[in-house]
């Protein structure tokens, strides 16, 4: 039976996936937050006394709805049991999702399960050039829909306008905060909050173009019991508990060394990504590219070629390991497989990948790609995540906590996150 959560928990999320998790974890550390991210519910004993946020890592972003809607629901009683005085359902900033969900869907629970009228949502993030200007989201000087994330493999995303996208998933109308409210300060929104609510509004999609206003909606957002949006939001929210004399004890834990070899291991077919890639086989990484085709049709025997093509690197050197491809050959493949078989296939084979690295000695691990993630943390049975330095805007060194014998260090990297060196910086930050 898993234990409650600390009394003194001030802020809880609800992450619909893991790398996401982490990237709002390290937000919410760097705020003095003390911060453990877990997996799933954690069992009893496993969190330290004086933790003041927890967020609660779901695989949860491209499952069915229904399904969503349950963990997302579980994950919150949990937190609600721990009197958190404040929840957050953490998105990407990218607001990957469908017409089906699961963003719109998990809103309206929890919403209902707080009895929060008018939630605040967004999912702006500043420092890694996401953001919502009068309701449409732009991804560095482009809307989303022009952006690449419009060639997700899982959730392509084609209309840039959130009011009319989170609309189309939810119950009821959703409303706009603009940014000439947020720029008047935290009453503002408030009062504009208040407002949305007495319209009726199911959620209120709010602008923000700079780190201040997620300080602003932040504050706004802390005097509700719940809200939806990405890591800006979670700092600006944690950023008013400290303010206010309600959270602010902790500091983000050093990570101790660990040393041993490391290992990188990328489903993301992100642009970020694939020239991640590039330059790590140009500095001199041992890279071995894989086949999708191959991967999805003859997945065993690809594994056996992994197996061997590790066993024959030099037992230090670092090694990286890619499913990842460009759109033209992601679109083959899916045509050929099928969206979710595709994905789940060449998920599944990395997390073996990662288990069999695992036993084979690798210390320092890195996984690209936010589905990836997932699935390699659930392989390795890791249970929670020390949030230690950050490597880049949104990704944290992390100690794993359960699940491995040996001690190890692990970076998460949802797809779209750090520059082009990012996997040396990555290995070495873990050393
Ligand atoms: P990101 O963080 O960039 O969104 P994810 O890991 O969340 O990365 O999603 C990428 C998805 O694409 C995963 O389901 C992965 O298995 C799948 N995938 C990886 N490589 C390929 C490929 N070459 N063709 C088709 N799908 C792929």
């Amino acid at each position: 039976m898993a234990q409650e959560a600390s009394g003194k928990l001030a802020l809880g999320a609800v992450a619909d996936d893991y790398t996401g998790a982490t990237d709002l974890a390290n937000s919410l550390a760097r705020q003095g937050l003390k911060t453990i991210q877990t997996i799933g519910i954690p069992r009893d004993g496993l969190l330290p006394d004086d933790v003041e946020a927890v967020v609660v890592a779901l695989k949860s972003r491209s499952i069915p709805a229904a399904e969503a809607v349950a963990k997302s629901r579980k994950a919150y009683d949990w937190l609600s049991a721990g009197g958190c005085a404040h929840v957050l359902f953490k998105i990407c900033s990218t607001f990957d999702s469908t017409d089906a969900g699961n963003i719109g869907p998990v809103t309206d629970a929890l919403r209902a399960a707080t009895g929060a009228d008018t939630p605040i949502v967004c999912p702006a993030f500043p420092g890694a050039a996401r953001t919502v200007y009068l309701g449409h989201l732009f991804v560095g000087d482009r809307l989303l829909s022009e952006s690449p994330l419009r060639h997700h493999p899982l959730n392509p995303m084609h209309d840039p306008d959130l009011v009319r996208v989170l609309a189309r998933q939810s119950e009821g109308d959703v409303g706009l905060i603009p940014y000439t409210v947020v720029e008047q300060g935290a009453d503002a929104v408030a009062d504009a909050r208040a407002v949305l609510a007495h319209e009726g509004k199911v959620a209120a999609i709010a602008d923000a173009l700079t780190d201040r206003h997620l300080e602003i909606l932040g504050d706004a957002a802390a005097r509700t019991p719940f809200s939806t949006g990405g890591s800006g939001l979670g700092a600006g929210i944690a950023a008013a508990m400290v303010r206010k004399g309600r959270a602010g004890q902790g500091k983000s834990e050093a990570l101790p060394a660990i040393g041993g070899r490391g290992a990188i291991l990328s489903g993301s077919c992100s642009v970020a990504t694939l020239e991640q890639i590039d330059r790590a086989e140009a500095a001199g990484i041992a890279t071995l590219r894989l086949d999708p085709m191959k991967i999805v049709a003859e997945t065993d025997a690809t594994f056996e070629t992994i197996r061997a093509w590790i066993a024959q690197q030099q037992d230090e050197a670092p090694i990286l390991i890619a499913a990842s491809a460009p759109p033209d050959v992601v679109a083959q493949v899916q045509e050929r497989f099928g969206r979710d078989a595709a994905g789940h296939a060449i998920e599944g084979l990395l997390a073996r990948c990662a288990a069999h690295l695992v036993e084979s000695g690798v210390r320092r691990l890195v996984v690209a790609g936010g589905e990836t993630s997932g699935a390699v943390t659930d392989a390795l049975g890791i249970e929670a995540l020390l949030i230690g330095p950050e490597i880049a805007p949104g990704v944290p060194a992390t100690h794993a906590l359960g699940g491995t014998k040996t001690p190890l260090g692990l970076v998460l990297k949802s797809g779209n996150f750090g520059g082009p060196d990012f996997f040396a910086k990555a290995l070495s930050v873990l050393e």
